[in-house]
C-alpha cells in the first residue's frame, strides 16, 4: 500500500533489501521468502494462518517467530540488556534461521538510520553495539559483525568515530605505496615458491581501533598493526607453507603466531594469524587461510545454512558455531 519508510522509501523496499542481504549469504528459499514477509503479522492484517496457507507452514513459521522476537524486543525496553540477550538466544532454539533475518533486518536498519529522528537513534544503536553485533559475531558471521559495530560506532560516538576515520585517511595517503609494496614482495616470495595464492589488503575497522585505544589507553600514533593482509590459498598445507614463505622472508613478532586452523574458535573460525615487520620496518598482520575456511569466517552459521536434499544443514548439527549458540543457550 502507500505505507512509507522513514527514508521517505515506499515501505517494499525494506524487505526486498532484507531479503537481498540474505541473498548474499546464499541462503534458502524459505529464508529468503520470510525475509520479504518478515513484517506482514506484525504491520497488515495478514495473520499466521493466510502465510500458513499461501506460503506453506515452513515460511509461516519463520515470520511468525520473527513476530515473536520483535515483540519481546519491545516488551524488554527497560529490561536489563543480558536478560534481552538471553531471550533473544532462547528465540531461536528452534531455528537459527530466524535470528539471520532479524540480523539481516538490523542491518538494513542501521544503514538507513540517517532517516530515523535523532532521539530514537542512540538507543538503536546501543542495541546494535551491545546485542546484535556481538551475536553476530557468536554466530561467527565476520562481515556482519564489523558492519553493525562501524555503524553503531558512527552513531554514538560521532566524534571519535570521524577522529579516526580522518586519522586512517592520513595514514593511508602517507603509506599508500608501501602497503603496495608489501602486497607485492608478497605475492612474489609466495608465487616463486609456487603457492597459487590471493593477498588481499585489509584496513582495520574504525571500531576495533577505537577499542583497542580505549582497552590498552594508547594514542593512535602507538597502535602498530592497522594494516593487515589476508592471504587466501587452495589448500591447508599452502597455509603452513605461506606462513614459512613469510617467516623467512620477514622477522616475525613475538607472541604473535597463532594457529586456528590445528585449534579452530568456537564459533567454527579457522585462520592463521601471525605478524611479521615487513620493509621500511612496518609492522603487517598476515591471516593465512583456505577459501573454504574465508566463506566460514565471513558467512559463520548461515555457511552451513545451505539447504542439502531439502533439508537445512542448520538441523544436522555439523556446524560448530550452531553447536556453540546451542551450549550458550543451553546453560542459561
Ligand atoms: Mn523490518
Amino acid at each position: 500500500g502507500a505505507q512509507k519508510r522513514a527514508s521517505g522509501d515506499p515501505y517494499f523496499s525494506h524487505p526486498l533489501e532484507v531479503a537481498a542481504i540474505l541473498t548474499e549469504f546464499r541462503l534458502d528459499d524459505a529464508t529468503i521468502a520470510a525475509a520479504m514477509l518478515h513484517d506482514t503479522i506484525e504491520d497488515t492484517p495478514v495473520t499466521r494462518e493466510e502465510l500458513d496457507r499461501v506460503f506453506g507452514t515452513e515460511i509461516g513459521g519463520l515470520v511468525d517467530s520473527l513476530t515473536k522476537l520483535n515483540k519481546l524486543d519491545f516488551a524488554s525496553k527497560h529490561a536489563v540488556q543480558a536478560e534481552n540477550f538471553r531471550k533473544l538466544l532462547l528465540a531461536i532454539a528452534d531455528d537459527a534461521r530466524v535470528l539471520l533475518i532479524k540480523l539481516a533486518d538490523r542491518l538494513h536498519n542501521m544503514r538507513t538510520l540517517h532517516f530515523v529522528p535523532p532521539a530514537k537513534r542512540a538507543r538503536i544503536a546501543q542495541d546494535t553495539l551491545e546485542i546484535y553485533a556481538p551475536l553476530a559475531g557468536r554466530m561467527g558471521m565476520q562481515g556482519l559483525r564489523s558492519e553493525l559495530e562501524d555503524l553503531a560506532f558512527r552513531y554514538l560516538m560521532p566524534d571519535a568515530h570521524a577522529l579516526i576515520m580522518s586519522r586512517l585517511e592520513e595514514l593511508k595517503a602517507k603509506n599508500g605505496a608501501l602497503i603496495a609494496r608489501i602486497a607485492d614482495e608478497l605475492k612474489d616470495q609466495f608465487a616463486r615458491r609456487g603457492i597459487k595464492c590471493d593477498v588481499r589488503g585489509r584496513q582495520k575497522q574504525a571500531y576495533s581501533i577505537w577499542r583497542k585505544m580505549e582497552r590498552n589507553q594508547i594514542s593512535f600514533e602507538q597502535l602498530s598493526d592497522i594494516y593487515g593482509f589476508r592471504i587466501l590459498v587452495d589448500k591447508v598445507e599452502d597455509c603452513y607453507e605461506a606462513v614459512g614463505v613469510a617467516h623467512t622472508t620477514w622477522p616475525s613478532v613475538m607472541g604473535r603466531f597463532k594457529d586456528y586452523i590445528s585449534t579452530p574458535k568456537q564459533n567454527d573460525y579457522r585462520s592463521i594469524h601471525t605478524t611479521v615487520v615487513g620493509p621500511g620496518t612496518q609492522r603487517v598482520e598476515l591471516q593465512i587461510r583456505t577459501y573454504d575456511m574465508h566463506e566460514i569466517a565471513e558467512y559463520g552459521i548461515a555457511a552451513h545454512a545451505l539447504y542439502k536434499d531439502g533439508r537445512s544443514a542448520l538441523d544436522t548439527g555439523e556446524s560448530g558455531a550452531y553447536r556453540n549458540l546451542r551450549q550458550i543457550i543451553e546453560a542459561l
